[in-house]
């Protein structure tokens, strides 16, 4: 997709502080951090957004979620905790329209999941 950022990260046009990547999903690390660890886990291929996911994505989508796993394993917060983040839209929040998972942790993220 022509002018996304995330797509450019995924194809190596853009610099990206990366984490984790294979063929169809690629994690580099938030450029504003929120926490300690702030990871943007994304599928390489151009998905707008959430309700943008067809049936034929739904397997690298489930995926992302045992990478998820693996990348707060390696990044230490597993056993303590983390949160996980889609924003949608725009009164979702969504800036960057290419779906990514915001991995979130490495301090206490309190109860409230929106102020
Ligand atoms: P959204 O608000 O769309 O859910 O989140 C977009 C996220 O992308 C923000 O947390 C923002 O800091 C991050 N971001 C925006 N541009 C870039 C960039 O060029 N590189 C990286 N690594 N993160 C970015
Ligand atoms: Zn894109």
């Amino acid at each position: 997709m022509k002018d996304c950022i995330f797509c450019k990260i995924a194809n190596k046009e853009l610099p990206g502080n990366i984490v984790y990547e294979d063929e169809e999903v690629i994690a580099f690390r938030d450029i504003n951090p929120v926490a300690p660890i702030h990871i943007l886990i994304i599928p390489k291929k151009h998905i707008g957004k959430l309700t943008h996911i067809a049936k034929e994505d739904e397997a690298v989508i489930g995926r992302i979620y045992s990478i998820i796993n693996n990348i707060a394993e390696t990044e230490g917060i597993n056993e303590r905790g983390f949160r996980v983040i889609v924003n949608c839209g725009e009164e979702g929040g969504q800036v960057v329209e290419h779906l990514h998972f915001h991995l979130i942790g490495g301090r206490p993220l309190g109860a409230k999941i929106c102020n």
